[in-house]
């Protein structure tokens, strides 16, 4: 006499929650780009903002609302061409990414949340 309870359902029944990412509202910040030219070969392991090596560190530069806007975030942070199609992400080094460093434009040092 075995009585097993088949209790599947409440597996459907754990919620998704943790899966859910809180959308920004508002994004004012834009994505820093380098040409490239500018990543070419070992340059892009170079800061985007003080050009020295930065070795592993790879903090994503920003731009502010105005120097990203339209455009003008097409052009490259280091050399000021258009970017093109072939274009990568800005990369700070650990001195210039350091704390809240890493929040404000790559080009004006304007906060840009
Ligand atoms: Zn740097
Ligand atoms: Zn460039
Ligand atoms: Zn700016």
């Amino acid at each position: 006499m075995i009585r097993r309870r088949k209790l599947l359902g409440l597996i459907a029944a754990v919620p998704f929650a943790s899966v859910l990412i809180p959308r920004v509202a508002r994004a004012e910040h834009y994505i820093a780009k380098v040409c490239g030219n500018c990543s070419f070969g070992s340059k892009k392991d170079n800061c985007a903002r003080c050009g020295k090596w930065r070795g592993s560190t790879a903090i994503p530069a920003r731009l502010c609302s105005e120097h990203g806007f339209g455009s003008k975030g097409d052009n490259c942070v280091v050399c000021g061409n258009w970017v093109g199609s072939s274009w990568s992400r800005a990369l700070l080094c650990s001195d210039c990414g350091f704390g809240s460093k890493r929040d404000n434009c790559v080009l004006c040092g304007k906060w840009a949340p």
